[in-house]
């Protein structure tokens, strides 16, 4: 179910338009408006789920269909060889600013550690 008011939703079921890259059967990924890497992309399940904190055991398959769908991706987008960063930013002290599941695919440069 579509959450009211919610972008990301609003993305997957195509009312705010974005640069989509990809679709797995429950999934979609598209590039994020203020990319923090020179490939960023985020993917995000097509039904609401306000965070991975919310996720239920019920949902290990869907976790897992976003983590096989960033792999597939990244190597579809030709950054796989390289290597990639995936951030699941969760909660306030996370940083999730946008409270639908979301995986950021960052690449293209290299990766730092700590993260800020
Ligand atoms: P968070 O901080 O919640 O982990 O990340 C949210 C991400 O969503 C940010 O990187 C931000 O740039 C991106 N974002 C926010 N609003 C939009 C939007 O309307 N379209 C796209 N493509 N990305 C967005
Ligand atoms: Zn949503």
């Amino acid at each position: 179910m579509a959450e009211t008011n919610c972008i990301f939703c609003k993305i997957a079921n195509g009312e705010i338009p974005a640069k989509r890259l990809g679709e797995s059967a429950q999934a979609i990924a598209f590039a994020d408006l203020n990319p923090q890497a020179p490939t960023h992309l985020l993917i995000i399940p097509k039904q609401h789920l306000a965070s991975l904190a919310h996720a239920a055991d019920a949902d290990s398959a869907l976790l897992g269909e976003l983590l096989t769908f960033a792999k597939t991706t990244a190597a579809a987008l030709g950054v796989a060889e390289r290597g990639y960063r995936l951030v699941i930013n969760t909660g306030h002290d996370g940083g999730q600013t946008v409270h639908h599941l979301h995986v950021h695919l960052l690449a293209g440069r290299q990766m730092s550690w700590p993260p800020g």
